[in-house]
């Protein structure tokens, strides 16, 4: 079966070293294995993404050498298509209105330490054996999907076996926020299935949307991609590296370092080099393993 990866960044800030990363590795995993790359604009938060971003993380992709194959899917053009699936998954009475706020979930536990997730409670959830209150509801409602209380299974290409029960550790989850903007989850597995997605490589923070994912995907008869996930770049303190570090934004970096140095050094830190010496993605290529690249958090 031929690969089809994708690099799928948000347009919400300048590129970083950590966002290169990434399309690095999904880039050489794709076309070491004489695959496609395409690129998805995932700009479906109209208050954080913007067009110009967008614009320059494709000059900052095609600079470091790291072309794509065919023309970039832009996600704010596509709602119908996330409405349409959507819809597909009301008809099989798996999704209900919520009016819960993030205020009302704090108030019924801590977020987690690690990411800061709250587990959804399930407290808008239809309940026949509850009085109907949804009248007395108000105001504006996010779209959950019902998650079954069972255990999915999937294998990591790079951090093995993964079990994970979405009841526990995630709870019903929001596919349609409330402002009417579509929720990740929905559109990536809806995208990555219509374009033919079947290798799906982004950093470890991700882990825990797969089962959502292959959930999602199940429900509307799509084959899962086969996920990789990969290690994140974080500073000193190990936090990792965001859109805030501004020394490791893509504005600062191409000031200082040409693309061969920047991908030379990327690929040192995954292994993939005894030597942060300069290099482009194409000559990467042969030496490209998986094995090489370590599971821990990197230190930049
Ligand atoms: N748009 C997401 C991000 O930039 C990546 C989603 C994905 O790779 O599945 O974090």
């Amino acid at each position: 079966m031929p690969i089809t990866g994708r690099f799928a960044p948000s347009p919400t800030g300048r590129m970083h070293l950590g966002n290169v990363f990434g399309a690095l590795l999904s880039w050489l995993s794709a076309k070491s294995q004489g695959g496609r790359w395409l690129l998805r604009i995932e700009d479906i938060d109209p208050q954080r993404s913007r067009r110009d971003y967008a614009l320059q993380l494709m000059d900052d992709l095609a600079w470091l050498g790291l072309t794509w194959d065919g023309e970039p899917v832009w996600q704010s053009e596509r709602s119908d298509l996330y409405e349409h699936y959507c819809n597909i998954l009301q008809e099989k009475e798996l999704t209900y209105p919520c009016y819960c706020t993030r205020a009302d979930l704090l108030a019924t536990q801590a977020p987690h330490e690690s990411d800061g997730r709250v587990v959804y409670p399930g407290t808008c959830r239809p309940n026949k054996f509850r009085a109907d209150t949804s009248g007395l509801r108000q105001g504006p409602s996010s779209t959950r999907l019902i998650v079954p209380d069972r255990n999915i299974t999937f294998t990591d290409g790079h951090y093995g076996l993964q079990c994970i029960n979405l009841a526990r550790h995630v709870g019903d989850f929001i596919i349609r926020r409330k402002d009417g903007a579509w929720a990740y989850q929905l559109a990536v597995v809806v995208d990555d299935a219509l374009t033919g997605v079947n290798e799906v490589v982004r950093g470890r923070d991700l882990l825990l949307s797969v089962p959502q994912q292959i959930y999602i995907a199940q429900l509307l008869n799509f084959t899962p991609p086969h996920y990789i996930h990969f290690p994140l770049l974080t500073g000193h303190d190990g936090q990792r590296l965001s859109k805030r570090d501004r020394s490791m934004d893509m504005g600062e970096l191409r000031q200082h370092s040409s693309a061969a140095q920047i991908v030379g050094r990327l690929a040192f830190l995954a292994g993939i080099q005894p030597e942060p010496q300069p290099a482009t993605p194409a000559e990467l290529l042969k030496a490209f393993d998986w094995n090489s690249v370590p599971q821990h958090d990197i230190i930049v």
